[in-house]
């Protein structure tokens, strides 16, 4: 399949906002695809060449693509940069230098998909002295051989800015839609997907044969997308949910999913990237676990022993960057606790209703050990909740999670199969998990920081948009101002991201890439933010402030727009 197709595809794409139509563009470029075509468009279109735990990146800055863009189009120096000065897209720059191309190359042949993918991999592993060189020359091989439509998805593929808004709910119905027409592959092919986040791996499976995809399997080391929880406002109404339901401390610590097998160990974080060399003591303390073969899932965090004093997230985390891994561990050790049991020794037990995994993940863990069972008490009333609820505060903890008994592990899906009840919840504090997608340049005392707060926004699952809810200015300290202000320097785009709904224009624009936690009082309408908009009001938050940033999340595990109409509900 020529490249040139799917180039065209990504130029309609852009061009239209509407799920259905670019639910049928794909369609119809995976219906031509061969099996390993899909696979690479599938990847592709995330904006990744392999399933992101393998963390593969391509690493090409501005000033190289620039520099290939020069050689191959024959222009000057100051052309191009003028060029994309005046663009500010280094993808047109490229479309538009390359197609009155001065310097026609000789051998001229066409850019297949698998050669474009191989050279584009080539590039990500090109490593040592004379990489970079290696890479602008390869680019320019590309280029050489492109058209103008190509050129411009090239680009923006290795400056990581492909950004078509296409989400992967998007790109697994198109799957379904290649096949037989409809959504109707949808449910297995998702399942499949959260079973193995590897979209490419799941599109190649499907295309080779559809039934295997019924029958997909958990592997190890292939990481489970983690399930979600709902929440709700108090323990009765938790109980009129789930009536008798299991209760487990909530650990704000970082949640890892532990993969074992043999002596390899592997952790992944919820943003399922590798993560294994942050913890060598949870790695040593795996190894001795009795099973040959595992998944689990829990937190992480360090504790005090003397003081009975778990550290949070960030204070875990500040601790293992200061005093290094080594010393960390022995002064602040660190403690999983485990919460789920996905695979054992050969059997996927992610369909085993919730009591039995915790049996089995208990028959393995010993309460002393680094890694231990999470608290959890199997509880009938709305009291018994709210001392449970109560006893976590006192330990200074977030709060409680209510699981279902019977109900499965809900891969990559928020369910009501596990519910949280946090301490800010009813309380003058409620907290969301917001994407940065804009900033603000400092006035008055703040100019020198060149930094005056952020434009941020939630997730919308079901349009796979982002939507702004609230323009935050307050929460920063002064080190904190410098701080975001060089973060999301590098994040700066000229033009709004492409998947984003908005109303108002922040001074800077940014890849939506940082999730930040956000205090606020109370959630209104406003005609300034378009989370859940109607009748052109959207959601807002009143009071905005900046608790935290959340490195562990990804822009889409980010609040949804769901949540925040639940949570409006409850204000
Ligand atoms: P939130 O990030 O507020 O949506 O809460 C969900 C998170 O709570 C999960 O992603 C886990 O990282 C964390 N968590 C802490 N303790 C537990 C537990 N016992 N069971 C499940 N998740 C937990």
């Amino acid at each position: 399949m020529q490249f040139e197709e799917v180039a065209k595809a990504f130029n309609e794409i852009e061009k239209r906002s509407g799920r259905l139509e670019m639910t049928d563009l794909l369609a119809r470029i995976f219906e031509k695809a061969s099996p390993e075509e899909a696979e690479r468009i599938a990847y592709i279109i995330q904006g990744e060449l392999r399933p992101p735990y393998e963390g593969i990146d391509l690493g090409m800055g501005e000033k190289f693509v620039l520099e290939a863009i020069r050689k191959a189009s024959g222009y000057g120096k100051s052309k191009v940069e003028q060029e994309f000065e005046s663009e500010g897209d280094l993808g047109l720059v490229a479309e538009k230098l390359l197609g009155k191309k001065r310097q026609q190359s000789l051998f001229q042949t066409s850019l297949s998909v698998l050669s474009v993918y191989n050279s584009m991999f080539r590039i990500s592993k090109a490593g040592g002295s004379g990489s970079q060189g290696m890479k602008i020359n390869r680019l320019v091989e590309m280029y050489n051989n492109a058209t103008p439509i190509e050129a411009k998805y090239i680009t923006r593929f290795v400056l990581g800015q492909l950004r078509l808004g296409v989400g992967d709910p998007t790109i697994l119905d198109a799957l379904s839609v290649s096949h037989e027409g409809d959504k109707s592959w949808r449910e297995p092919i998702e399942r499949a997907y959260n079973l193995c986040s590897d979209i490419g791996h799941v599109a190649r499976v499907f295309l080779e044969d559809p039934e295997k995809i019924r029958d997909f399997k958990i592997e190890v080391f292939k990481p489970i997308m983690p399930a979600m929880a709902e929440r709700l406002a108090n323990p009765k109404e938790i109980i009129a949910k789930l009536g008798k339901c299991a209760v487990e401390y909530k650990y704000d610590g970082f949640r890892i999913a532990v993969h074992k097998k043999g002596n390899r160990v592997e952790i992944y974080s919820r943003r399922l990237e590798k993560m294994t060399h942050m913890f060598p003591d949870v790695v040593a303390a795996v190894q001795n676990l009795r099973p040959r073969e595992a998944i689990f899932e829990g937190e992480a965090l360090a504790f005090n022993e003397e003081d009975k004093r778990f550290y949070s997230f960030q204070e875990t985390m500040h601790r293992r960057r200061k005093y290094g891994l080594e010393t960390a561990a022995k002064k602040y050790p660190l403690y999983v606790f485990a919460f789920d049991l996905h695979y054992l020794d050969g059997e996927d037990c992610t369909t085993c209703p919730y009591l039995e995994r915790r049996k089995k993940l208990e028959s393995f863990l010993s309460s002393k050990g680094t890694i231990k069972p999470s608290t959890m008490r199997i509880v009938e009333t709305a009291k018994e909740i709210d001392s449970l609820f109560q006893a976590a505060l006192s330990m200074k903890l977030e709060g409680i999670m209510a699981k279902d008994l019977k109900a499965p592990y809900t891969a990559g899906k928020r369910k009501f199969a596990w519910i949280k009840l946090k301490k800010s919840y009813g309380q003058e504090m409620d907290t969301i998990d917001a994407v940065i997608v804009g900033y603000y340049r400092g006035k008055g005392s703040r100019a020198r920081f060149g930094f005056g707060g952020i434009l941020v926004a939630v997730y919308n699952d079901e349009t796979s948009r982002f939507e702004t809810i609230a323009k935050v200015g307050s929460g920063f300290t002064e080190d904190e101002m410098g701080r975001f202000q060089k973060m999301l320097e590098e994040d700066k785009v000229k033009r709004p991201p492409t998947n984003l709904d908005y109303e108002m224009d922040p001074d800077f624009w940014v890849h939506p890439r940082h999730v930040v936690e956000v205090a606020y009082d109370n959630i209104t309408r406003s005609p300034t933010h378009t989370c859940g908009r109607e009748k052109g009001k959207g959601l807002a938050l009143r009071f905005p402030r900046m608790i935290r940033i959340r490195d562990d999340k990804g822009p889409f595990n980010a609040t949804t727009t769901k949540e925040v109409e639940e949570m409006h509900k409850f204000s």
